[in-house]
């Protein structure tokens, strides 16, 4: 009999595909098979009509999966009787591994229902949610290959699982609290009999802290209504101002911030990222995230983050259970030594997390989704790369030093890692060198090219560095052009030349110096260094990022103020910086001019206790400006911008009490405006109209928003599912390293 072969690949494996089929071929009386292969799903099919059954498959798709492409042949097939769920063919690793994801309506609607078998139940899941990426101990993505292998399911449990019009079927995850994990909780090292989520929420709502543990690894929860336990949790974690992450279910969530519709759209995705929401009319604590305008917030997203909510019922802090520096906590016993000095409980259960995620970051930008970090729920995801790298070698890049990732480049498109944290800390190199063998492992990589930063001391360049000695090629790629790279190539740029702006921290400029504030011309092969800051001195080294005064003090004596620089900060070793300043090696980073003019205003005294903390509030200032305000004048010195002009009226402006909101977002217009300029010429010379926002600066909404304005009638490529910071250059780093080996001139070398 006629019949079809109809192929269907993308996210199809795990998802709960095959019975959606199932079902959809029984509804539209058709007879044939479906499969899991390593191509994906392949489907067999006769009678009815099959094209209403393709259309079909695209657009009724189960929740989780999602649909590349759908391709079919005519064939004579058959006989069947009926439709079957096949068993899979021979395995391949290109498909199987999914993300985690929230838990669906369904199981929350079971979760809550008295007479339902899993009432209460703190690991309820199916095919349309729970956890995936977090339990996968290898492929093919089988029960016996999860942390849930331990568990033998029930029979009640066992026939869901193979029951397919049930939505547990081949639920890998399934269990039940007859066969599935337990949950319990420990104080000072006994476990209590009682209720574990009531006491839980007894603990916290005393003011305590519970260390919880969730999909991905641990956290520190506190009440966020309750100022005390939120200083508490921040003395004991030796973290004074570093922004503590907020969850509630949006009901709750709701009566504290003003959620947009994009926003709340993000909030619901089943990755169920942390999401920066301005901050509304009822005030929460300041000492949430001290200085700041915008909160992170998450739904729970599992069961056990369901029932705590709920028996809260008010926003809890949910921060990242570790020590200073360290990964997160992701095991019992790790939690018990570590941990138990820092929370007056434990919420512990007894399915291990196979590795380490971290909750994802992200925020609604001018032009919609912007990932901050790449988290639990995105990982492993697929990123598109440009069509002309359809057919490139594989590639594995190593990214920079801090918010480290990795990125392999197989089959045309390229897989972000999750977020693995600093390397400055040996626990996380050491997590790090274990990603890359998981990743390596999962996706049945073979890379025969490796891309690193050119910063020889990079912890993430010598580990690939290292690998020369396999017969890799290594490729090194200047920091700026790898961010570039990464905002072209996420939007399929395929040109001949484009422009970027590439506003960032700090990083190792083609020329030896550090760069930071650049516009780049080129493409992803090559670029050339078109116009730039003007570069200031760095002082004391590492000091110089930590510290925003000394920053402030070279761009104040450079500008000739150093009589007001010298008054703003009497109380710092001023006279000893500009002694070694001459001798100090030049940047043009526009994330230190930041934290000069964050210095000016007093934002951050002395020294930062985290990473960008003087370039947020700065931020934060900004946006509560009247509006109105006009720009500082950045004015352009032939290929250089110079910022001198902008200190000086600067420095009017504080002198005649301009209110500090006002000032900092003159800045913020000025630098888009600035920049803008100097960049349209640039891209108006070269004869093209695409421009590139890429760099860590741009992870500033208000920042990018006046940038974008400033350059209306461009082609703008804006960071979107790779983060604009160093998290996203792996990314770029591969791009970059594969356009090299594809231009002819570099084959011969
Ligand atoms: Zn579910
Ligand atoms: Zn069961």
């Amino acid at each position: 009999m006629m019949g079809r072969i109809i192929r269907v690949r993308g996210q199809v494996q795990g998802v709960g595909f095959r019975p959606f089929v199932w079902q959809l071929a029984t509804r539209m009386r058709l007879r044939g098979e479906v499969l899991n292969d390593q191509h994906g799903v392949l489907i067999r099919a006769v009678g009815g009509d099959l094209d209403a059954f393709e259309t079909a498959l695209r657009l009724e798709a189960p929740p989780l999966a999602r649909v590349d492409t759908v391709e079919s042949r005519a064939e004579h097939l058959g006989p069947f009787c009926g439709f079957a769920i096949a068993s899979s063919g021979a395995r391949g690793a290109d498909t199987g591994v999914t993300p985690d994801a929230a838990m669906c309506e369904d199981c929350r609607r079971e979760i809550g229902d008295p007479d339902a078998r899993r009432f209460g139940y703190a690991f309820a899941n199916c095919t349309n949610c729970g956890p995936r990426f977090s339990i996968i101990t290898g492929l093919p993505y089988d029960r016996a290959l999860t942390t849930m292998a331990p568990f033998t399911m029930c029979n009640a449990c066992r026939a869901e699982y193979e029951n397919p019009v049930d939505r547990r079927f081949h639920a890998q995850a399934i269990a039940c609290p007859d066969c599935g994990p337990r949950l319990w909780l420990e104080i000072a090292g006994v476990a209590r009999p009682d209720d574990p989520i009531a006491l839980a929420a007894e603990i916290l709502f005393s003011g305590g802290t519970v260390a919880v543990k969730g999909l991905g690894g641990f956290h520190l929860a506190c009440v966020a209504t309750n100022e005390r336990a939120i200083t508490t949790l921040r003395e004991r974690k030796h973290r004074p101002t570093k922004p503590f992450a907020l969850m509630a279910p949006r009901e709750v969530m709701d009566r504290y911030a003003n959620v947009s519709a994009a926003e709340a759209q993000l909030l619901a995705d089943p990755s169920a990222p942390i999401v920066l929401l301005p901050i509304g009319a009822v005030p929460l604590p300041e000492a949430i995230a001290p200085g700041l305008m915008h909160l992170g917030w998450m739904l729970p997203h599992s069961p056990l983050h369901h029932l705590l909510c709920a028996a809260v019922g008010v926003p809890l802090v949910m921060t990242s259970g570790n020590l200073t520096n360290e990964p997160q906590v992701i095991d019992n016993a790790e939690a018990r030594a570590k941990l138990a000095p820092l929370a007056d409980a434990l919420l512990l259960h007894d399915r291990a997390i196979a590795r380490r995620l971290d909750d994802g970051v992200e925020r609604i930008g001018p032009k919609g989704r912007m990932v901050l970090r790449r988290g639990r729920g995105r990982a492993p995801g697929t990123i598109g790369i440009p069509a002309t790298f359809a057919d490139a070698p594989q590639v594995v890049a190593y990214g920079g030093q801090m918010k480290a990732a990795i990125c392999l480049g197989k089959n045309g498109g390229a897989m972000l890692s999750h977020h693995l944290g600093d390397l400055d800390d040996p626990l996380t190199v050491e997590e790090f060198v274990k990603a890359d063998q998981d990743y390596a492992r999962l996706l049945d990589h073979h890379p025969r090219i490796v891309a690193v930063d050119q910063h020889p001391d990079f912890r993430a360049s010598r580990h690939g560095l290292a690998r020369a000695a396999e017969g890799l090629r290594v490729i090194e790629v200047q920091h700026h052009h790898a961010h570039m790279a990464a905002a072209l190539g996420e939007a399929g740029w395929q040109g001949q030349c484009a422009v970027g702006i590439v506003l960032d921290g700090l990083g190792l400029g083609a020329d030896g110096t550090i760069w930071g504030g650049e516009v780049l011309v080129g493409d992803y092969a090559q670029v050339r260094r078109a116009g730039w800051l003007v570069p200031a001195p760095l002082v004391g080294g590492d000091r110089s990022q930590m510290e925003p005064w000394r920053n402030a003090v070279v761009r104040l004596d450079a500008a000739g103020l150093s009589q007001t620089a010298d008054k703003l900060f009497a109380d710092h070793p001023v006279a000893a910086l500009r002694q070694t300043a001459a001798s100090g090696i030049s940047s043009s980073s526009v994330g230190r001019l930041f934290d000069a003019v964050a210095a000016c205003l007093g934002l951050v005294v002395g020294r930062q206790t985290y990473e960008g903390e003087a370039a947020m509030r700065l931020e934060a200032l900004a946006g509560a400006a009247p509006s109105g305000f006009d720009a500082y004048d950045l004015t352009e010195r032939g290929d250089m911008l110079e910022p001198a002009g902008m200190f000086r009226a600067l420095v009017r402006d504080i002198e005649a009490a301009t209110p500090h909101p006002v000032i900092a977002a003159r800045f913020h217009l000025g630098l888009a405006q600035g920049f803008a300029k100097l960049t349209a010429r640039v891209a108006d010379a070269a004869g093209t109209r695409t421009i590139a926002l890429s760099g860590g600066c741009f992870q500033n909404a208000t920042l990018l928003g006046m940038t974008v304005k400033a350059l209306k009638g461009y082609d703008l490529c804006l960071p979107r599912d790779v983060p604009a910071n160093d998290g996203g250059l792996a990314y770029g780093q591969a791009l970059v390293a594969l356009a090299r080996c594809a231009s002819p001139s570099e084959a011969e070398r």
